[in-house]
């Protein structure tokens, strides 16, 4: 067994052999399409919950501290 292909994946945009990151995600060298690895888009979205929970309460507090 030879590991003469290290390359496990083509990009979806322009078929360039990509490498793909540990997660599963990969950018393109050539055209520099993105893809993201799995469970990136639910991280994400937690985030974006945690700060507009985080900016909501703060502009409660800006509002109690100005009564
Ligand atoms: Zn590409």
């Amino acid at each position: 067994m030879v590991a003469v292909d290290t390359y496990t994946r083509y990009c979806e945009s322009c078929g360039t052999p990509v490498t793909e990151g540990p997660e599963g995600g990969y950018v393109c060298g050539a055209c520099f399409h993105v893809v993201e690895p799995r469970g990136a888009d639910e991280a994400r979205k937690r985030r974006r919950i945690e700060r507009a929970t985080m900016v909501a309460e703060a502009a409660r507090l800006r509002q109690l501290q100005r009564y």
